[in-house]
């Protein structure tokens, strides 16, 4: 009989999560009410961030980011190629343009050294992604756009895609009060899941107010506060959208953050396990001083992917590649016309990469499991 099919990744959901959804089904209240509240209100004490502001995804936390720095048509965002396709989405919806930067080929990372070449007198924000949770250079992205304000005058503001990266520390600091603005994904894959939801971080009023706004129609005070005394009375102050979080998934995202130490301590395990027994043999994602990944990710780095995807496959074990870079796919390359010869690096890391299956729930047969089939590909592979 064929061993049990290990998943690449299985959300760590349990009886404490479906207790606390079933209360507030019973509650009464089932969408935007106290228990986002509370879910804002912890996720902020544990980021170290003045504001965070919950929506249904972090494609929509990318939006209002753009929307509050108020994005125009023309302007352009710089970001890596190596990235879900959302990064660059969001970008589109202003009919601005997401200027594409090569990766770093030890982190997949944005390469900060390509990125004042890329700036123009339109570049209006830098949208870094924390691949994997391991987080970007942000000292030096800070650096260059202090360099461009002093040497112009005109601010490019930096919105950390930090999908990947709860809890990750860049220099001993959590991300996510870093710069200007931070968009978590709560995603089913993510770190976090509550099956879709997201939050932006930010130490600044002005933008929290903005995204507060826009995620409930541009309505000037949340409708739930309309229970709390206010009246009937609302006014609409611009045209916003609709991408408010429910209480239903901040009741799961409550209980989540709860155990977000500990799912990222397992993950730790995993990844230092699948460290040990691959040193030597095949390369992975390197790990930069102090910095602390969340692990989110476990991306091998070998010369035949496909070969290793099929040896897994054949064993049952389900793996993934992160990303098909921007520059592949059909709408991005005749749109914006972006050649696959200006990304060396992210054609090169997107060849050898393969994501293995890591996550809380994973049992030692799982893991080992995984480790021998690796270590199989690798006796006939040489290190790349
Ligand atoms: C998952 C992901 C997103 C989008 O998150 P959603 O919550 O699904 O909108 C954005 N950027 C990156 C890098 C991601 O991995």
């Amino acid at each position: 009989m064929p061993d049990k099919k290990i998943s690449f990744h299985k959300a760590c959901i349990d009886q404490k999560e479906i207790d606390a959804v079933t209360d507030t089904l019973k509650s009464g209240w089932i969408t935007m009410g106290p228990k986002v509240k509370e879910f804002e209100k912890k996720f902020s004490d544990y980021i170290g961030a003045k504001f965070s502001i919950s929506v249904n995804s972090a494609t929509a936390a990318l939006h209002l980011s753009l929307r509050a720095i108020d994005l125009k048509r023309g302007d352009e965002v710089i970001i890596p190629t190596n990235t879900f396709v959302a990064t660059a989405e969001v970008v589109v919806y202003f009919g601005a343009k997401p200027v594409l930067c090569d990766v770093e080929y030890d982190t997949h990372n944005i390469d900060t050294s390509k990125i004042e070449s890329l700036i123009t007198s339109n570049t209006k924000a830098i949208i870094p992604v924390h691949f994997s949770g391991q987080p970007c250079d942000m000292r030096e992205i800070h650096d260059i756009v202090k360099k461009h304000k002093e040497n112009t005058g005109k601010k490019i503001y930096v919105i950390e895609d930090a999908a990947h990266a709860l809890p990750s520390k860049y220099n001993n600091k959590l991300i996510g009060s870093l710069s200007d603005l931070t968009c978590f994904s709560f995603y089913a894959t993510k770190t976090l899941a509550v099956g879709e939801g997201g939050m932006v971080t930010t130490n600044s009023k002005q933008y929290a107010d903005s995204i507060k706004i826009n995620r409930l129609h541009g309505i000037s005070r949340d409708v739930w506060n309309r229970s709390d005394g206010g009246g009937w009375f609302y006014d609409v102050v611009s045209c916003g959208n609709k991408y408010n979080m429910t209480d239903i998934s901040a009741s799961i995202g409550l209980v989540q953050l709860n155990k977000l130490d500990d799912m990222n301590y397992k993950r730790g395990v995993i990844a230092d396990k699948y460290d040990n027994a691959f040193k030597g043999l095949v390369k992975h994602l390197a790990i930069r001083g102090n910095n602390a990944t969340s692990n989110h990710l476990y991306v091998l780095k070998v010369s035949d992917r496909d070969k290793l995807y099929d040896m897994l496959k054949e064993n049952n074990i389900d793996a993934s590649v992160h990303f098909i870079p921007i520059h592949f796919h059909a709408f991005y390359k005749s749109k914006f016309n972006y050649k696959r010869d200006d990304y060396p690096i992210a054609n090169k890391v997107f060849n050898e990469s393969l994501s293995i299956p890591i996550y809380p729930d994973m049992s030692e047969v799982e893991v080992n499991k995984v480790i021998q089939v690796v270590t199989d590909y690798a006796k006939n592979d040489k290190i790349i």
